[in-house]
């Protein structure tokens, strides 16, 4: 079971090979008296999410939670897929993410647009019935038998992000609220259309409150607490570099802003291009949309 590994006692990190790739997108399985998953990656992960929970020899019936950090098709596609076969599954999401659970035709049109050629990769987003979606408030808890998770409200990413903290073991689960952790390196993902600067940094000083010991990112693995820290400057320093070309239009800026990381030597490989220029277009559009409010 080369695709799961144990970082932490009792919690597992399942790659869901996003985009066809190891290493790029996961799903973590929180294995206490009863189970949760955090994320559940795009449909085509579901497979991977079954056998997972095969090789750990945990029943589908025990699985109580199904925490979304956030909506966005690589973190909850696969929930509509893979609760069918999770019979006393719930899941749990930020309020304002639930009714794109139960219609996600809105999501899936978005994303098509936003991620062209890669949305093979995504399969199909499958309405889940609004009784099995509870929706998690900033602080709320949602017991693992007597393991207590708390949701953590931590808008900036998208308005409808939480987080997932277990206080006793001081685990952190971030979704995308401190950027992308690959391969050693923290990378921003401003995406549009509701990055919102000022709520991130807020969020941030919210999520080092907490004092985690451990971040788990959903892209991907675990993390030291000091890349809170370093995610702020990160953030600043990229909103700064996109704001140099905000007069340009949209295109002429992406493309600046993309040979500027080349020659600094960021990873903007063909793979990861596309993401570069859809967190140009996240804080152009936060900065046009601030603008227009004055
Ligand atoms: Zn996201």
């Amino acid at each position: 079971m080369d695709f799961v590994q144990e970082i932490h006692p009792g919690v597992f990190l399942l790659d869901t090979n996003h985009f066809g790739q190891p290493g790029l997108g996961g799903a973590y399985i929180i294995h206490a008296e009863e189970v949760a998953l955090v994320d559940t990656g795009a449909s085509l992960a579901k497979e991977r999410i079954l056998l997972g929970l095969k090789a750990l020899g945990i029943e589908r019936t025990k699985v109580k939670w199904i925490f979304l950090t956030h909506v966005h098709l690589d973190h909850a596609g696969g929930a509509g897929a893979v609760i069918s076969a999770l019979p006393n599954a719930t899941v749990v999401v930020h309020p304002r993410g639930a009714k794109h659970l139960v219609d996600p035709s809105k999501l899936v049109a978005s994303t098509k647009s936003a991620t062209g050629e890669r949305f093979r990769f995504y399969g199909e987003a499958f309405p889940i019935p609004e009784e099995r979606i509870c929706t998690g408030t900033d602080g709320e808890v949602f017991p693992l038998g007597s393991l207590k998770v708390l949701a953590i409200d931590s808008p900036g990413h998208a308005p409808h992000h939480l987080c997932f903290f277990i206080p006793e073991h001081g685990l952190l689960f971030t979704g995308d609220a401190l950027g992308l952790y690959i391969k050693g390196r923290l990378l921003p993902t401003t995406v549009p259309p509701s990055f919102d600067l000022v709520a991130w940094l807020a969020t941030l000083e919210r999520l080092a409150s907490l004092k985690p010991q451990k971040l788990l990112f959903a892209h991907f693995g675990p993390g030291e607490p000091k890349l809170i820290e370093e995610y702020r400057a990160l953030l600043l320093a990229w909103v700064e570099r996109v704001r140099r070309h905000q007069e340009k239009p949209e295109e002429e800026a992406i493309s600046a802003v993309l040979s500027e990381l080349r020659r600094e030597g960021w990873p903007v490989g063909p793979g990861v291009s596309g993401d570069w220029a859809m967190s140009v277009r996240g804080v152009l559009q936060y900065l046009h949309r601030k603008e227009a409010s004055g």
